[in-house]
């Protein structure tokens, strides 16, 4: 089942639910597939890997652990206004100008993307 996120890769989010419930950070990936959001340094998880050692292989990679982003759920974040600051909604609207916009519904500022999908 797709459904639609309405955050995007570089938008600023802040966790509401789970451990990190309350820090904020950029989004790196959104997998919308699942619903599920990659926040840069957010959700960190531990994950233990084997040394590698490929025949033919000039890189010899490391055992260990090895720290990784997690996905959040969508439903544990909220994109954080960049006008008010706050974790917010936001809802589209059409300008006076006939542009399509999105608004935060907390200050009804619009919200603006570093890079907007059209
Ligand atoms: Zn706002």
């Amino acid at each position: 089942m797709k459904r639609h996120l309405d955050i995007h890769k570089d938008d600023t989010v802040q966790v509401m639910l789970g451990k990190d419930r309350g820090k904020r950070g950029v989004v790196l990936r959104t997998v919308p597939a699942t619903g599920k959001i990659v926040v840069k340094g957010l959700n960190m998880a531990k994950r233990h890997q084997r040394a590698l050692t490929q025949k033919g292989a000039t890189k010899v990679m490391q055992g260990g652990i090895v720290d990784f982003e997690a996905p959040l759920n969508y439903s544990n974040v909220m994109l954080v206004c960049n006008k008010c600051d706050k974790p917010t909604r936001i809802r589209k609207t059409t300008l006076p100008t006939g542009q399509q916009a999105i608004v935060c519904v907390k200050c009804g500022e619009i919200y603006e993307r570093v890079k907007e999908k059209v």
